[in-house]
């Protein structure tokens, strides 16, 4: 049985495209607050993992339960799972035409989760949390990449999700503007929220996850500590990917 603080649990999954197989056996039980930290190279199956962990792409076998709802039953509904599970992807996906507050607005209204009364002032505590409460009623494509990526954050989390998926969320930011991404991120990492982070931003995953996981080829290759996967890898491969990055 599942524990109630488990907010992910998965067992056996398996994801392929034709005959291509991506993820091959993948089991892990995600605890509340935990920030979990996904390495690995490119390839090897991060995004396609995420993605089936909120249903963008449907498993084709094992089970996904994230926070007591059953994502891989058909009978499940995929909304209720996707108002649970927020995602931040590395292109910020801001509708253009829409102010700021209104593109943070959006869901929970849309989604009859607040009145737009509740979800305006909720929104605007969230523009203060990443620093953004004086742009909120500019358009996305006045806002630099970083700030982007901190409105995308904050509509995220105006949906109060469970549990947080990011994946690569620095990635197409110019370097200058990894930093306040990263900080928003650390500060988000301590208020209890469960998180879970692929990036390749080494320092930030050594000190702000929580546990690190290498994923090599579709499998999961390693699961530790940071403190432990970053100064003693056990797997061949994990210390192969960090030398590389950590050279770099
Ligand atoms: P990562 O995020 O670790 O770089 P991905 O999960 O994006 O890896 O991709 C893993 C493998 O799955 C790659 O070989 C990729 O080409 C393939 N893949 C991902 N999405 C699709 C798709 N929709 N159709 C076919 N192949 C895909
Ligand atoms: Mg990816």
């Amino acid at each position: 049985m599942e524990k109630n603080n488990t907010k992910v649990h998965v067992e056996h999954l398996k994801k392929s495209f034709g005959k291509l197989e991506v993820l091959k056996d993948i089991s892990m039980d995600i605890t509340e607050g935990e920030v979990v930290v996904l390495l690995g190279p490119s390839g090897s199956g991060k995004s396609t993992f995420l993605r089936c962990l909120n249903q963008l792409e449907t498993a084709t076998s094992g089970s996904i339960i994230v926070d007591g709802f059953d994502v891989t039953d058909k009978h499940t509904d995929i909304n209720k799972v996707r108002e649970n599970i927020g995602m931040v992807f590395q292109h910020f996906n801001l509708f253009p035409h829409m102010s700021v507050i209104d593109n943070i607005m959006l869901a929970p209204v849309e989604l009859k989760k607040m009145t737009k009364e509740e979800a305006h002032e909720k929104g605007m505590q969230l523009l203060a949390r990443v620093g953004m409460q004086e742009k909120s009623d500019v358009y996305p494509p006045q806002l630099s990449g970083g700030q982007k990526q901190r409105v995308a954050i904050a509509r995220s989390l105006c949906m109060n999700p469970e549990v947080l998926l990011f994946d690569e969320p620095t990635s197409a930011l110019d370097p200058e503007m990894v930093g306040e991404v990263l900080n928003v991120m650390k500060n988000l990492a301590k208020t209890g929220l469960t998180m879970i982070i692929v990036t390749h931003e080494m320092a930030f995953a050594r000190d702000v996850s929580t546990r690190t996981i290498f994923m090599d080829s579709g499998y999961v290759a390693e699961d530790a500590a940071p403190s432990e996967l970053f100064t003693n890898p056990k797997n061949p491969r994990t210390r192969e990917f960090l030398k590389r990055y950590l050279a770099g």
